[in-house]
C-alpha cells in the first residue's frame, strides 16, 4: 500500500495510523491541510474490505474538508479520521477510548466529529480522553433552549439557505411558494429540510430506502412517497439528494428533469465530468461542499463559543457564496464545481 506517491495524496501534510491490541482499534487519521487552522473533519467507522479502501477513504474525506472549511470562511484546516471496523457490531467503549487517546496524540492539530457510522454517543466516549473533539455537548438552539451536539440542523438550514439562492439564480424566484422539491432520503438533514420547505410552502415528492423514514415525511408534511427508482424523473424544480454520495451518474442523469440539484449529500458526482454535463444541459449544481457546510460550520461555533444567533448568520452566508459561485459560473461559462474549487483555492493559499 503506497502513502505518498498515492492517487489521493494531495501533499496531506499527516497521516498517521493508529493501533490498539487490548480494544481492536485499527484506525487512520488524515491532515490534508492547516493553513487556516487545526484540522477538524468527523470520524468514520466502516466495515472498509482492506486497508487500502480505508486510506483511499480517509485521503479524499479529509481534501475535501480543507475545500468545505475554506469555503465557509472558517478558521479550520481539513482532516478526517477513519475507523475500520462494522458500526453495527463492531463498537465498544474501549474502542472509543482508544480512538480518543489516538486523537488526543496529535496534540489538537486533529479535531474530531461525528459522521457516518459515529454519533454523539462516541463523541462523548471520546470527549473522556480528549478535548480535542466536537459535538459531546449541549448547545443553544436556533429558536431559544438547549439541543444535543448533532449538527444536522443546521446542515438542513444550510440546504434550505442554499435552495433559495439557487431558485433565484435559475428561477429568478424570490420565495419558494409552490416549488416543486424531490428529496432523496428523509433521514436526519433531508427530514429536516423538508420541514423548512413545507414551512415556506413547497411541495414535496420523498424517497427513502427506511420506510418509517418516508411514512413520516407523508404524514406529517403531506409529502407524496416515490420508490428510489422514481425519484429521478420528476418533473420538479428541485431534486435535492440527501442520502448518500455518488448518485449523479451517467444512468441517473437521463432521468434527471430537474433545473436545480442542491442537496446535503458528500460527493454527489460520481465523475468529475459530470458536472460540465449538467452545465451543457442547463441544470443549476450547487457544489455540495459549499451548500452542506452548515454543519461544520456548527461544530467550528462549538470550538469557538460563539452564540446561535452568529452561527444562524454564519450559514445563512452559504447563500451568498452560492451567489457568487453561479454568478461568476455563468459569467465565465464555466462549471460551479470549478469555480467553487477556485474560490476555495484562493483562500487556501491566502
Ligand atoms: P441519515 O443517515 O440520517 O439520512 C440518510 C437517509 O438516506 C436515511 O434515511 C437512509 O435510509 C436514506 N437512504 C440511503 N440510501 C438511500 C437510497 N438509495 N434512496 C433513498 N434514500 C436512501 O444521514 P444524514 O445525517 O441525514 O446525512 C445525509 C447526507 O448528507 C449524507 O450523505 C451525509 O454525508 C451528508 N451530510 C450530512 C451532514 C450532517 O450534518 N448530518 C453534514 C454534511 C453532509
Amino acid at each position: 500500500m503506497s502513502v505518498f506517491s498515492h492517487i489521493e495524496f494531495d501533499h496531506h501534510e499527516q497521516v498517521v495510523f493508529g493501533h490498539d491490541q487490548a480494544s481492536g482499534l485499527k484506525a487512520i487519521i488524515a491532515i490534508h491541510n492547516s493553513n487556516l487552522g487545526p484540522a477538524l473533519g468527523g470520524c468514520r467507522m466502516w466495515a472498509y474490505a482492506n486497508d487500502e479502501e480505508a486510506l483511499r477513504d480517509v485521503l479524499r474525506l479529509s481534501r475535501g474538508m480543507s475545500y468545505k472549511s475554506a469555503l465557509a470562511q472558517l478558521p479550520l484546516g481539513g482532516g478526517k479520521a477513519v475507523i475500520i471496523g462494522d458500526p453495527h457490531s463492531g463498537k465498544s467503549e474501549a474502542l472509543f477510548q482508544a480512538m480518543g487517546d489516538f486523537v488526543n496524540s496529535l496534540g489538537g492539530r486533529y479535531i474530531t466529529a461525528a459522521d457516518s457510522g459515529t454519533g454523539v454517543a462516541e463523541m462523548q466516549i471520546m470527549a473522556e480522553r480528549t478535548r480535542h473533539v466536537a459535538g459531546a455537548g449541549q448547545r443553544e438552539a436556533f429558536g431559544g433552549g438547549l439541543r444535543n451536539g448533532d449538527p444536522s440542523p443546521s446542515t438542513a438550514y444550510g440546504v434550505f439557505i442554499g435552495i433559495q439562492a439557487a431558485v433565484k439564480q435559475r428561477l429568478g424566484r424570490d420565495n419558494l411558494r409552490g416549488l416543486r422539491v424531490a428529496i432523496q432520503g428523509a433521514g436526519q438533514v433531508g427530514f429536516d429540510l423538508a420541514r423548512q420547505l413545507k414551512a415556506a410552502g413547497a411541495e414535496l415528492w420523498v424517497s427513502d430506502i427506511v420506510e418509517a423514514n418516508v411514512r413520516r415525511a407523508v404524514e406529517q408534511l403531506g409529502a407524496t412517497a416515490v420508490t428510489q427508482q422514481e425519484i429521478f424523473g420528476l418533473d420538479v424544480d428541485v431534486f435535492a439528494p440527501c442520502a448518500m454520495g455518488g448518485i449523479i451518474n451517467r444512468q441517473t442523469l437521463e432521468a434527471l428533469r430537474a433545473p436545480i440539484i442542491a442537496g446535503a449529500a458528500n460527493n454527489q458526482l460520481a465523475d468529475a465530468g459530470l458536472a460540465e454535463e449538467l452545465r451543457r444541459r442547463g441544470c443549476l449544481y450547487a457544489p455540495d461542499y459549499a451548500i452542506n457546510a452548515g454543519g461544520i460550520i456548527d461544530v467550528c461555533y462549538e470550538r469557538t463559543g460563539g452564540s446561535a444567533a452568529q452561527l444562524k448568520a454564519h450559514i445563512e452566508g452559504i447563500g451568498a457564496t452560492l451567489q457568487q459561485i453561479f454568478q461568476r459560473a455563468e459569467q465565465e461559462g464555466r462549471t460551479t464545481v470549478e469555480i467553487a474549487d477556485r474560490l476555495a483555492e484562493e483562500r487556501l493559499r491566502r
